[in-house]
């Protein structure tokens, strides 16, 4: 079953809204321990340029003013806030609200690359975590294929962030697809033309590549994008001399990998770190036996069961 065919069924207000409001309410929603070792090996990363207190995920817009108002408006605004994302949470499936991510920092954090790669001449960086503390994780969407509009209304409904890496040679057929997950938020960022293994590719056709899809996202969406990542996450000095050419920012890579029922670990602690760029594609029931939907209830689960909150990858990127 597609989790949108659960969505037309209704909201019950039952046992779940009952537990859910007063427990979300005490701050149930999921366990705020430690993101993980400090020595978890990834890339090396700057600190941010301006020091700032690591911030933790609110559980629902308004709720973090709580303390700040008074009165029966306030609370009467509050409970209605907690019953709409129980009410979205429970029609697609959630054990539990997704919790909502800290306000962007008001910087990005200055970046460094991965060990072996030289920032010089406006090469960007690649970045496998953000450095950041706030416990949030970021969910990245790759290539293009499927395009599924339940997909879009379950983010939507949910207001979940997330950054798509779009590949020219399966979005063209529909990029209206696109620019509707784009008109309701959602990053568009550049996956090349043709997805092809930039590694065995001279300097030219490499550039070629990602600044014809700059030019064709910015023709199809209205955006040029900062951020690239190389198919198959293969890039050598030249993909990243042709990036910065092209106006590339930052090269995201990722070190989990998501899927409808499981989660693949770069690292053996099998834990989200503060920062984690989380990797999936568009796909769906022909590759999965699963939808996007499904994809991404499991996603929303695991990540809020170790108390983190998907944020927007472009914030602090
Ligand atoms: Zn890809």
């Amino acid at each position: 079953m597609r989790a949108g065919q659960r969505g037309r069924t209704g909201v019950r207000t039952g046992l779940l809204a009952t537990v859910c409001l007063s427990a979300v309410v005490a701050g149930c929603a999921g366990p705020a321990g430690p993101g993980g070792p400090k020595s978890a090996p990834a890339p090396p990363a700057a600190e941010p340029a301006a020091a700032r207190q690591a911030a933790a995920p609110a559980l629902l817009p308004g709720l973090a003013r709580q303390e700040e108002e008074t009165g029966s408006e306030a609370v009467a605004r509050q409970e209605a806030a907690v019953r709409t994302a129980l009410e979205a949470a429970h029609r697609w499936g959630l054990a539990q609200p997704p919790l909502k991510a800290p306000p962007r920092p008001a910087t990005r954090p200055e970046l460094r690359s991965v060990t072996g790669v030289k920032l010089k001449d406006g090469r960007p960086p690649v970045v496998y975590r953000v450095p950041t503390d706030d416990k949030v994780v970021f969910l990245t969407v790759d290539d293009g294929a499927e395009k599924d509009p339940e997909f879009n209304r379950m983010a939507a409904e949910l207001g979940i962030p997330l950054s798509a890496f779009v590949s020219d040679y399966l979005a063209r057929e529909n990029y209206g697809y696109f620019r509707d997950l784009h008109a309701q938020g959602v990053e568009i960022n550049n996956h090349t033309i043709n997805h092809r293994n930039l590694k065995i590719l001279d300097y030219d056709t490499q550039r070629g590549e990602i600044c014809r899809q700059q030019d064709q996202l910015e023709k199809q969406i209205g955006v040029r994008p900062r951020l690239f990542r190389p198919p198959y996450g293969e890039y050598n000095d030249d993909t990243l001399r042709a990036a910065g050419s092209c106006g590339v920012k930052a090269v995201p890579m990722w070190n989990e990998e998501a899927f409808p029922d499981h989660m693949e670990w770069r690292y053996d602690d099998q834990k989200l770190h503060p920062g984690d760029i989380i990797l999936t594609h568009f796909r769906g029931t022909d590759i999965w036996k699963a939808s996007m939907p499904d994809l991404l209830s499991k996603v929303l689960n695991d990540v809020t069961a170790q108390g983190f909150a998907l944020a927007r990858l472009d914030d602090y990127l």
